[in-house]
């Protein structure tokens, strides 16, 4: 099984640190329009308030200065000054023929700012009924640090709503993707990497709603599909080397027996070119090998050796009777009795002309192989191979030439050949179906 390497980082992290960054800046866009917002608000209801203030005490103010009251006045004054968006109050007292008269109240670090709103009011008193006099000049300025207080806390509370809300945000695409994402995505990571051949069968299975069609879906099907596949190929690709197996043992079965025949053949070839056609005896070439082989043996061992030529006589009279067919056939009797009469292991008979044949008697000596001359020519005799016009005898007769390899004389195998060969004259001169040494 495949070692599981785990991701360095996970796509659910990196979508929520990407969240976190984009609902920082839009925190910050947001607090800074709301700010703005919210200070033209408290500059709005600051004003509200001095215009409320304004009217409580205009009324009572007009009156004490009309009446020349000036405790009430005082007190008055202290009243509008300690109302809590006020930062400094100022009464002018009109009167005719003297000049203004100035009272103020104003909060002690209080410093004159242009941010704060301000209210100024001409202050009039009616004595009687459509008779209107002004009396003096108000004038209330707001307190800029209730401003700046009220500012604070709003800002303090718009940020902690951003910030919670962006939280809950990020938490809650991290949670969503988690649970419809980053868990089947390893699923099917760990699916694969324990895939093998053995395995292919096994489907990717996605632990979810089966209603859900979405681009998982796609994705396990994707999977799926290719698994079947790759199961069909390597079926294919066993079944195709299990043919080529069966081929190959097939092929290697042909070419044994084509090499079997083939060495048949040549076997059969090695021999035809060692043996002679019409009567299935070695030929003289084979005669030639064996000679020399047996030859050089008898020279080493010291064992006798000997040889027999045999001549069919008036053949050339028989064929002349009986035609050239018969004549072939009586060459087949003659070579059938040499086989009978020389089956020992060891003796070689040869066909070495037209009708003339020789055997090698290896271990035989000149008496023996006379003895077994005497053999094939009672033997051939038993065939009654007819032959009416030969002055000898009534059927096909040999004449037989008979000599023993002699290690004084001889030192090559040709001159035993010779001496058989001379003898075989003999044979013939002296009248023929005989043996002569
Ligand atoms: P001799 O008694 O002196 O041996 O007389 P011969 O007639 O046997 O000897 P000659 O050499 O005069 O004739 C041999 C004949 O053998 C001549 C030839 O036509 C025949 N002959 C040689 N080979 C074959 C053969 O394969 N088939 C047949 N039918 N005849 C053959
Ligand atoms: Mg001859
Ligand atoms: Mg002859």
């Amino acid at each position: 099984m495949p070692a599981r390497v785990l991701p360095a980082s996970s796509l659910g992290r990196r979508l929520v640190l990407a969240t976190l960054t984009f609902c920082a800046l839009f925190t910050l866009v947001t607090v800074t329009v709301r700010t703005g917002s919210a200070w033209n608000g408290n500059l709005t209801a600051m004003t509200a308030e001095l215009g409320l203030i304004d009217q409580v005490f205009q009324r009572t103010l007009s009156k004490a200065i009309w009446e020349m009251d000036r405790e009430t006045l005082q007190t008055q004054l202290d009243s509008v000054a300690q109302a809590a968006p006020v930062g400094r109050v100022q009464l002018s007292i009109r009167r005719t023929g003297r000049a203004p008269e100035v009272l103020g109240r104003q909060r002690a670090e209080r410093s004159p700012s242009p941010l704060v709103p301000s209210l100024q009011r001409m202050l009039t008193y009616e004595p009687y009924p459509g008779a209107s006099e002004t009396v003096g000049e108000l004038i209330i300025e707001g307190d800029e640090r209730v401003l700046w207080r009220r500012l604070l806390s709003d800002v303090a509370s718009i940020v902690i709503t951003q910030v919670i809300q962006s939280l809950l945000l990020a938490g809650l695409i991290m949670w969503m993707f988690n649970r419809s994402v980053t868990v089947h995505v390893r699923h099917i990571a760990q699916h694969l990497g324990e895939l093998s051949p053995a395995n292919l069968k096994q489907l990717l299975r996605i632990d979810r709603r089966a209603s859900r069609r979405d681009e998982l879906s796609l994705l396990e099907a994707g999977v799926n599909n290719l698994q079947g596949k790759l199961s069909d190929f390597l079926e294919q690709q066993r079944r195709d080397e299990l043919d080529l197996a069966a081929h190959r043992d097939r092929l290697a079965e042909l070419v044994e027996e084509r090499t079997a025949e083939l060495r048949a053949a040549n076997s059969r070839l090695e021999e035809l070119t060692r043996s002679d056609p019409l009567t299935g005896l070695a030929n003289r070439r084979h005669f030639d090998e064996m000679k020399d082989v047996e030859f050089r043996r008898a020279t080493r061992l010291g064992q006798p050796l000997s040889v027999l030529m045999c001549d069919v006589d008036f053949f050339k009279l028989y064929n002349d009777t009986y035609g050239h067919a018969l004549g072939d056939r009586c060459l087949q009797v003659v070579a059938d009795t040499l086989m009978k009469v020389f089956a020992r292991a060891g003796e070689l008979v040869a066909r070495v002309g037209g009708e003339e044949f020789a055997v090698l008697l290896p271990g035989a000596d000149l008496d023996q192989a006379r003895k077994a001359a005497e053999r094939l020519r009672q033997g051939l005799a038993a065939q009654a191979v007819v032959h009416a016009t030969s002055p000898v005898a009534p059927h096909v007769t040999l004449s037989i030439g008979v000599a023993q390899f002699d290690p004084q004389t001889m030192d090559r195998f040709d001159l035993l050949l010779q001496c058989a060969d001379q003898a075989l004259y003999r044979a013939k001169s002296l009248g023929r179906d005989r043996i002569a040494e």
